[in-house]
């Protein structure tokens, strides 16, 4: 059964990165210092936390997340208008 193979990867991806720790990919880019991340080897997903540290992506994280990108994208857009000057 293709399933059951599927399932055992997984769970030896998660061996894996219980000995060699998970190998994270960036996601998606939150703020200049806030990303989500994923692991390649068991897909489990985290983010940076307001404490700078390392967390479960939970769906309260998520939604910070999401605010947090709104805002970032908002004071981004105000930047831009903010160097509309000649160039010298
Ligand atoms: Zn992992």
């Amino acid at each position: 059964m293709p399933n059951s193979q599927i399932k055992q990867n997984v769970s030896v991806g998660r061996i894996l990165c219980s000995i060699f720790g998970h190998r994270f990919i960036v996601t998606r880019k939150v703020t200049a210092h806030i990303k989500e991340y994923e692991c390649a080897c068991c897909g489990k997903q985290v983010t940076i936390d307001a404490k700078g540290n390392l967390a479960s992506l939970t769906p309260q994280l998520k939604e910070i997340n999401e605010t947090l990108a709104m805002l970032h994208q908002k004071k981004l857009s105000q930047a831009q208008q903010h160097q509309h000057h000649p160039a010298a």
